[in-house]
């Protein structure tokens, strides 16, 4: 991301808050469990190289990423500490992953023959085995797959067999019994695997919710997401977090232009609203286009100036939209769209619950063409 730019609108990026939330979990899992701090998705929003490095300085020992592109791109930041991509990556770019020393996730016997036809002899490429134990999005599901994978990846001195994982669908809702049932599986795997293979020296499968509700089911590491940068994980186990989450993610702007309309003139496309009396209008220069969704302008939809709420009204235009006032504020007025005010917070939740989505899309949303400010 950017950080110098000509306009008003910025993200702003508490790093300290990122290392403080990765210390906190640490701590609240009896420093039992190691930290893969997870960065895919440019740091879902933040800043990859910069959150991955204030992870670090909180305890983190892995990264994550989704991308092998998003791994070389930490590598070439200068971080040396383990790294896996935890999607699937091409076989004939395992010889590029092994060159920048990135672990990858695999799953595929024909997956090892490909990637290692491909290779140049030298170090084994590190990777984990990803099992499928009810998420169905990737993975090896039954004994007999997972048998003859590990006897493959360990007759192969191509491999280094680093890790064995699995993803969970609902470690973030109050009902446990799916959660159970896929830690029971996962189980019954790494049990399998010890009687096959040397176990590996990662074995992990709790993301955020996990980690913090259940870290005595989370083997050796968890991988901390959504939940290093502060968020919730989901709003019903917002309540029973074992410490508070720090935000990192704040989102602002100024007002560019205020002008009083009179009753009965309309704003924006579609003239969708009319004021019924006279009212000061403000024009904030954020829109569509830097990932603040039209929908905002619905469902009570409204930012913060001076610690007052101030509705979103008319629709989100592609760069810019309006707000209304409760007086003639200046030109310039600082804009809080996310963050706190004055004592008055709207949080990432907030605007996640008004668009009837999740927090981790909020922050992803916001657009490379919204600068990022660290502090
Ligand atoms: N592990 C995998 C495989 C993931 O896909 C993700 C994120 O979606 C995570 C870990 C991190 O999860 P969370 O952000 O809920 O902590």
């Amino acid at each position: 991301f950017q950080e110098h730019s000509y306009r008003d609108t910025w993200v702003e990026v508490d790093l300290g808050n990122i290392t403080r939330n990765v210390e906190q979990v640490i701590r609240s899992t009896g420093q039992q469990l190691d930290v893969m701090a997870v960065v895919k998705a440019d740091g879902y929003g933040h800043g990859a190289v910069r959150a991955a490095a204030a992870a670090v300085q909180g305890g983190a020992v892995f990264l994550g990423t989704a991308l092998l592109e998003e791994a070389i791109e930490l590598r070439e930041a200068g971080f040396d500490l383990p790294i896996l991509v935890l999607g699937r990556t091409r076989p004939e770019d395992a010889e590029t992953a092994r060159e920048y020393n990135i672990s990858l996730t695999v799953f595929q016997k024909e997956w090892l023959e490909e990637a290692a036809a491909c290779m140049a002899p030298g170090q084994a490429l590190s990777v984990h085995l990803k099992t499928d134990t009810g998420m169905g999005r990737i993975g090896l599901r039954s004994d007999e797959e997972i048998i003859d994978f590990l006897e493959t990846v360990s007759s192969q001195p191509a491999f280094d067999l680093e890790g064995i994982f699995t993803h969970f669908a609902t470690a973030d809702e109050q009902e446990t019994s799916y959660f159970y049932r896929q830690h029971e599986r996962f189980k019954e795997i790494v049990e399998l695997t010890g009687k096959i293979v040397q176990l590996p020296p990662y074995i992990h499968c709790g993301n955020s919710a996990a980690g913090m509700r259940f870290p005595d089911r989370c083997f050796t590491m968890f991988r901390f997401g959504i939940s290093m940068y502060g968020l919730t994980p989901s709003a019903e186990i917002n309540e029973e977090l074992p410490f508070a989450l720090q935000p990192a993610f704040s989102l602002y702007s100024r007002l560019v232009q205020v002008k009083k309309i009179s009753p009965g003139e309309s704003i924006s496309y579609g003239a969708t609203y009319t004021a019924e009396k006279e009212e000061y209008i403000g024009t904030v220069p954020i829109g569509y286009a830097d990932g603040w969704n039209r929908h905002h302008s619905t469902n009570g939809g409204y930012v913060l100036i001076n610690g007052e709420k101030a509705p979103i009204v008319g629709r989100v235009c592609m760069d810019q939209m309006m707000v209304r006032l409760s007086g003639p504020e200046e030109t310039g007025t600082k804009v809080t769209l996310i963050g706190k005010d004055n004592g008055t917070e709207i949080t990432v939740l907030d605007a996640a619950e008004r668009l009837g989505t999740i927090t981790y899309e909020i922050p992803c949303m916001i657009s490379k063409r919204v600068p990022r400010k660290y502090i």
